[in-house]
């Protein structure tokens, strides 16, 4: 032997033991529904998940079982993923907000053994039990109704134990995807996928985290494994602030208090924040350094408000498929000379791969075929790397082409500097006379408008054109408009043949499980809609 480097493997419990032993007594703040809050740090948060590992063993629970969850943001579902990957058990983070057909699909796919709950699910737990018959545990985070009391659970252990071995290559965690076709697909996370992923994620262009960051991420702990942060947050040894509620108030409430600099969600919950600040003549938290931004685009006009306070926007882009971070908006090395508005215009977009991903767009009709990166010709987006799936769970073949590039179902192109801008998805893209509209820039534009605040677009049957898009907008409290303002706005936004033909206005547009603008719902409650 030449020489050599030492063996340690990619798991995940390193990131656990790295931050008990080197940020020990960085917190952990939780504050639960109903307004009570608690404090721990990494080293009780390591603990715990020891305890957690020698009870599932006591259950009998072995490497390799699917252990779920089905809980809002707090420090014991925190333990609960270090406890289950621990003991070499996969974790299973399950959506509450899905409907029963698809729970009771997705955990009898998954076959998961134990069921870790949230006391304000337990309707749900009532409702499926016997639906699951897979699940033998039931374990309640936060009482001790109707199931036995997480605290209780692993009261009884000492913390006296090892982390299962095992090979970097083994799963560590499931995530299913909210499958807006056809049944759920669950992504099977590796522990060497995770740590890689981890690792890009506290790097600048991604998260940018260190001890001094405080992270309060209100993307839920069930959605795309909450963006890799309870993993990445372990190995930055950054402070965690979680809510079990993610409304306006409450977040900007513990914002301040706990000196938040740095928070993650999707859009619609950014915006409730923002509508929480106009409506109560506050402002947004100064603490607050980072926005992080992704799952849906980020429209202009809140890229505009936060930069204008000062602070940074790292709009991301990535999927349940790829762990998920794909690209993230970071300032480009010309960054210092754009002006104010070229820089927005930067972050609109969904910026450039962090070492570790790679991207490509191809023609539509053609999937070998590559597209240039000319900033003008777009595609179907593909993506492959360390941390992208290659096969879902159970499946019979792979996800992949060739190259093992992977179809993101997504519309974008890619300007020679490496920057992505998503267009469309291929699904939702809006086909008039021949010629593709975005429905995403029509919504960008659209919530430009003072009166705006929600909108979305989509492709409505038309006689002579095919489809034609139809805009839907729910305006803000208080505030008029009309369909001709509108439009009028519009036509200085974009191609005059893309201006909707109409406006329809409602009360309120249906959102998914994961907070996103439902066109499949939309699509189908405008179905039969009449042109005027
Ligand atoms: P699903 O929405 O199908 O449940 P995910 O939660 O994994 O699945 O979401 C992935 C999808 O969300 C992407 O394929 C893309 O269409 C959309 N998305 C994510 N981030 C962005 C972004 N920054 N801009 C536009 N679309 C985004």
């Amino acid at each position: 032997q030449l020489g050599a480097m030492q063996d340690w493997k990619l798991r995940v419990t390193h990131l656990i033991d790295h931050a008990a032993r080197e940020h020990a007594t960085r917190e952990i703040v939780s504050r639960w529904a109903d307004g009570s809050e608690s404090r721990t740090n990494w080293a009780g948060i390591r603990h715990d998940a020891l305890r957690m590992t020698q009870a599932l063993r006591r259950l009998g629970v072995e490497p390799g079982d699917r252990i779920a969850t089905l809980a809002m943001n707090h420090h014991r579902h925190l333990v609960s993923w270090y406890g289950a990957v621990g003991l070499g058990g996969i974790l299973h983070t399950l959506n509450p907000r899905l409907f029963d057909d698809q729970l009771e699909y997705i955990v009898n796919h998954a076959e998961d053994r134990v069921m870790l709950f949230d006391r304000q699910w337990a309707p749900i737990i009532e409702r499926m039990r016997s639906r699951w018959p897979t699940v033998e545990h039931y374990i309640c985070f936060d009482s001790s109704e109707p199931a036995i009391h997480f605290e209780e659970w692993i009261g009884g252990e000492d913390g006296q134990a090892e982390w299962a071995d095992g090979e970097e290559r083994d799963p560590c965690m499931l995530c299913y995807t909210s499958g807006t076709t056809g049944n759920p697909k669950g992504v099977l996370y590796e522990h060497r996928s995770t740590m890689l992923h981890a690792l890009s994620a506290i790097s600048p262009p991604v998260f940018g985290m260190d001890s001094r960051t405080v992270m309060l991420p209100i993307v839920p702990m069930f959605h795309a494994a909450s963006w890799g942060l309870p993993w990445a947050g372990a190995a930055a040894g950054a402070k965690f602030v979680y809510s079990a509620v993610n409304d306006g108030e409450v977040l900007c409430d513990l914002m301040n208090r706990e000196k938040v600099t740095c928070s993650a969600g999707v859009p619609t919950v950014w915006l409730a924040l923002l509508q929480h600040v106009d409506r109560t003549e506050g402002e947004i938290p100064p603490s607050l350094k980072t926005v992080v931004c992704g799952g849906s685009a980020m429209p202009r006009a809140m890229i505009e408000r936060f930069m204008r306070q000062g602070l940074r926007v790292a709009h991301a882009w990535g999927m349940t498929e790829t762990s998920p971070i794909g690209t993230t908006g970071a300032e480009t090395w010309d960054w210092d000379e754009l002006t104010f508005d070229e820089q927005v215009t930067v972050k609109a977009m969904q910026g450039r791969p962090p070492f570790g991903v790679e991207i490509r767009c191809v023609d539509l009709g053609d999937p070998d075929r590559e597209l240039p990166r000319d900033g003008v010709t777009s595609g179907a987006l593909q993506v492959r790397g360390p941390w992208v799936v290659k096969r879902y769970f159970k499946a019979e073949q792979d996800a992949v082409g060739p190259g093992q590039w992977f179809d993101t179902g997504d519309v974008g192109l890619i300007y020679p500097d490496g920057t992505l801008q998503l267009t469309d998805r291929t699904k939702d893209v809006i086909k008039s006379g021949g010629e593709w509209i975005s429905s995403v820039e029509l919504e960008n534009a659209a919530v430009g408008h003072p009166a705006v605040a929600e909108a979305a677009a989509i492709g409505v049957f038309h006689p002579k054109w095919d489809e034609r898009p139809l805009l839907v907008v729910v305006r803000k409290p208080g505030v008029d408009v009309s369909q001709d303002d509108l439009r009028t706005f519009l036509q200085s936004h974009v191609a005059k043949w893309w201006v909707p033909d109409e406006v329809a206005f409602v009360d309120e547009i249906p959102h998914t499980g994961t907070g996103k603008i439902s066109k499949k719902d939309l699509r189908e409650q405008f179905r039969s809609y009449k042109w005027v």
